[in-house]
């Protein structure tokens, strides 16, 4: 059945890509983004369709609309670009998810979250599972992301149990694609950018911290499946199992890309988690889902994207 959708932060990275994904299975799709990491381009060529909106608007207010399904998405995921407004990040967790679940209790809708590996902080369980109540600084630079997207799964989990809220909670792990930003600050992002200039390479640290990197197409058809499942709220793990160190990552993004580039040490960030892999037996269980895509298939695409980005 044909339904509308809002998916908000839907100008950015991952939204762009659901958004696409969920006009082809013939929905229809409100794209809600405050454009601080999202663009127009990211979705250029949905606009002007009969089924596409596109709505410049801040979650962190109170919003009336008519919608079937509601994927949240919008909040900065880049640690550069949470941490340029703390307060405004714990404000997009709290303020805007209470407004999101707000407006899914007065129309019925069912309502996504997406929260993130960051609620396991720097884990003390390898690999993370869903029952791993996590290792997070409360004060740190991290934690008005890893804190806010706790509050944010709590308030779910307290609209369900209060309101009988309808929720899903999808656990993300790193994600990456096309339509991330030159500028973006995550790892693989940099990585590609720095080897397609012939720049340095940026390992912080000594490189030998991992995570394991999931391609968008696989996160977009996962995220789906557990929107439509029957009955399970989540959390639930979403990403590739398979782990890198941060070295590993950077020889291949040169291997790849054919730069004469190095790698060059710089400081790790304060919290930087050591390790990260997601055990995905419950979503191989319940969404009959596992990741496709593996790490040298994925970052060949997103070579070539940086590569139209940067010669544009
Ligand atoms: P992104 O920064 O590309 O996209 C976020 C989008 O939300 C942007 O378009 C931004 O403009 C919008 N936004 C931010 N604050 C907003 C607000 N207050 N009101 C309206 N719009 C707002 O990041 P992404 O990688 O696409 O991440 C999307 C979601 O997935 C985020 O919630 C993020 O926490 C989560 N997530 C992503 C990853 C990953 O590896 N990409 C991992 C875990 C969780
Ligand atoms: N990182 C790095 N060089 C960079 C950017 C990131 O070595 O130019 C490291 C970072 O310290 C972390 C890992 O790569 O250990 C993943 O960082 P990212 O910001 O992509 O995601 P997150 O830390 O939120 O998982």
């Amino acid at each position: 059945m044909k339904k509308r959708i809002l998916v908000t932060g839907g100008a950015g990275f991952i939204g762009s890509h659901l958004s696409r994904f969920l006009l082809a299975q013939g929905h229809e799709v409100l794209c809600l983004d405050n454009f601080f990491t999202g663009r127009k381009s990211n979705i250029n060529e949905l606009s002007g369709r009969q089924d596409f909106e596109l709505i410049r608007h801040d979650i962190i207010e109170p919003i009336l609309l008519e919608v079937d399904q509601i994927y949240n998405l919008a909040c900065p995921a880049s640690p550069v670009h949470y941490q340029y407004n703390p307060v405004k990040t714990v404000k997009t967790n709290v303020m805007g998810v209470i407004n999101m679940l707000g407006l899914a209790k007065r129309v019925g809708a069912r309502i996504l979250q997406a929260s993130t590996s960051e609620v396991y902080g720097d884990p003390e369980v390898h690999p993370q599972t869903e029952d791993y109540w996590g290792h997070v600084n409360p004060i740190g630079i991290r934690s008005c992301y890893d804190e806010g997207k706790r509050v944010a799964e709590t308030l779910m989990l307290d609209y369900h149990r209060q309101n009988r809220v309808d929720i899903r909670i999808a656990r993300i792990f790193n994600t990456y694609g096309p339509n991330m930003l030159v500028a973006d600050g995550r790892v693989v992002s940099n990585f590609i950018v720095q080897a397609l200039r012939g720049a340095d390479l940026t390992i912080y640290g000594d490189g030998r911290q991992t995570r394991s990197f999931c391609y968008v197409d696989d996160l977009v058809l996962a995220l789906y499946r557990l929107m439509e499942s029957s009955s399970f709220t989540g959390p639930l793990n979403l990403g590739n199992p398979h782990e890198f160190t941060m070295l590993e990552l950077a020889e291949q993004v040169i291997e790849l890309t054919g730069s004469r580039s190095r790698v060059i040490y710089q400081p790790l960030p304060e919290d930087d988690p050591a390790q990260r892999q997601p055990n995905i037996a419950k979503a191989r269980k319940e969404l009959n889902w596992e990741p496709r895509i593996q790490l040298k298939e994925g970052l060949k695409q997103v070579i070539d994207y940086f590569r139209q980005e940067l010669s544009a």
